[in-house]
């Protein structure tokens, strides 16, 4: 788990106004759920045999009444269970965003963490191809706004009920005739949940998966006609997409479209954001039949491709002061300028005094301000104010002039 420190959150708030913004332009409101669900919420929608109920869950008892209650490990299903309680689309679909921290118990590397954060959206109603095909050049546009250029969209169908029934049975079949090179949990999972095996990460699998049957061949009208709607969307919308069979993802609720934004940027591919339809979800739950698709993006490994490029929201000014009366003045001007809606740090916070004017400006400088601005005892009695120019407005350091301004002209410079 990590703390975020003061000197890493300038990446995430970048991160966090950005897909915020992107989503409200794309008509997503924000909704909230608890950190905590029932147990059964997380085994009956994810799957119980899954990696993330099987074995990465953070579950307890809770000492007061027994109750078995889980730390969320993905955010679709307590945002679903909401909605069914709430009938949020009763009166039609809707769109709908959100940020959180999930918990999953596996072990750490990098890129893999207990505590994580995805930022999550959901569309809920909608069954047509075209929002699956929305929601795709939505992330692609948060993709552009970030910056990242080395990411590459994935898709597949898992189809429905009934394919995956006539899937399963020819999977299993494949699996039966390559036993010896299956490992206990492969067998463990194959009359299971045989699909789970095609995510195997031990080699002697991933040599028996290369020759599977592949699910795609097994979809009917219906399915094929929704998966070609996509793409033919995004090939209509540029958005450059690889069909790739072998996309299953780690959750049983998944049907038809199933997505995965991948990048080679780390070595081997690592998945930053996975998503795709859960049309069975609803009714499972306990609520009305209702089509849906989301997904879920891994924030810490999206920062860890932002690099140190990211744009610092930084001070406006740091105040430097010597003195009662030049305190006065700075905390005055300094509420003034904030009423303009500047950024602006007073140096402060000693009992001992506020050291030197020397000391002082080093502050300014590591505060990263654009200016610093100076009261000693002349200013304070004159009503004026140096201001000595930090940084450009991209943020460089550089040597500028000072100059001496009156007090009421400080907002009007800082703006210029
Ligand atoms: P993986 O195959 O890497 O374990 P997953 O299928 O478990 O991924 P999802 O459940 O789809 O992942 O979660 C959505 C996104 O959350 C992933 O694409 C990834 O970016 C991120 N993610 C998943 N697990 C972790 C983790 N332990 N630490 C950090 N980010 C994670
Ligand atoms: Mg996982």
């Amino acid at each position: 788990m990590n703390d975020i420190l003061p000197t890493d959150s300038a990446k995430w708030e970048f991160f966090e106004e950005t897909v915020t913004r992107v989503a409200r332009q794309y008509g997503y409101r924000n909704m909230r759920a608890p950190i905590v669900e029932y147990t059964p919420l997380f085994v009956r929608s994810i799957g119980e045999v899954t990696d993330i109920v099987e074995k990465e869950m953070y579950s307890f008892e809770d000492k007061l009444n027994g109750e078995k209650l889980t730390l969320r490990p993905e955010l679709t299903a307590g945002l679903v269970r909401a909605a069914v309680e709430a009938n949020l689309t009763y009166n039609g679909p809707v769109r709908v965003y959100t940020l959180g921290q999930v918990f999953r118990h596996e072990r750490p590397q990098k890129g893999r963490y207990r505590q994580f954060n995805q930022f999550d959206v959901e569309c809920f109603g909608f069954d047509g191809p075209d929002v699956d095909a929305e929601i795709m050049i939505m992330t692609a546009r948060i993709w552009r706004e970030l910056g990242i250029n080395d990411v590459r969209l994935e898709i597949n169908s898992l189809g429905g009920v009934d394919e995956r029934a006539a899937y399963r049975s020819k999977l299993i079949a494949h699996y039966e005739a390559n036993l010896p090179a299956l490992d206990d949990e492969a067998k463990k999972r194959l009359h299971s949940n045989p699909m789970r095996i095609l995510d195997s990460k031990v080699a002697s699998v991933i040599e028996v998966n290369k020759s599977a049957p592949v699910l795609l061949d097994s979809l009917q009208n219906e399915s094929r006609a929704h998966f070609e709607g996509l793409q033919q969307l995004l090939t209509e919308a540029n958005v450059q997409f690889v069909v790739n069979p072998r996309i299953v993802r780690g959750m049983d609720y998944y049907n038809r479209t199933a997505f995965e934004f991948v990048t080679d940027r780390f070595g081997s591919p690592l998945t930053v954001c996975g998503g795709g339809r859960y049309d069975g979800l609803f009714e499972q739950l306990g609520g009305k039949a209702t089509p849906a698709i989301g997904f879920g993006m891994g924030v810490e490994r999206v920062l860890m491709m932002l690099g140190d490029s990211t744009p610092v929201t930084t001070l406006d000014a740091y105040i430097v002061h010597a003195g009662v009366a030049a305190q006065k003045a700075a905390s005055a001007l300094a509420e003034t300028l904030r009423d303009a809606g500047l950024a602006v740090a007073q140096h402060g916070g000693s009992l001992g005094g506020m050291g030197s004017f020397k000391s002082q400006m080093k502050k300014a400088d590591a505060s990263g301000a654009r200016f610093a601005l100076v009261i000693g005892d002349n200013e304070a009695a004159t009503g004026t104010v140096a201001v000595k120019p930090l940084r450009d407005v991209h943020g460089a350091a550089i040597q500028g002039e000072q100059a001496i301004i009156a007090g009421s002209a400080v907002t009007a410079h800082l703006r210029a």
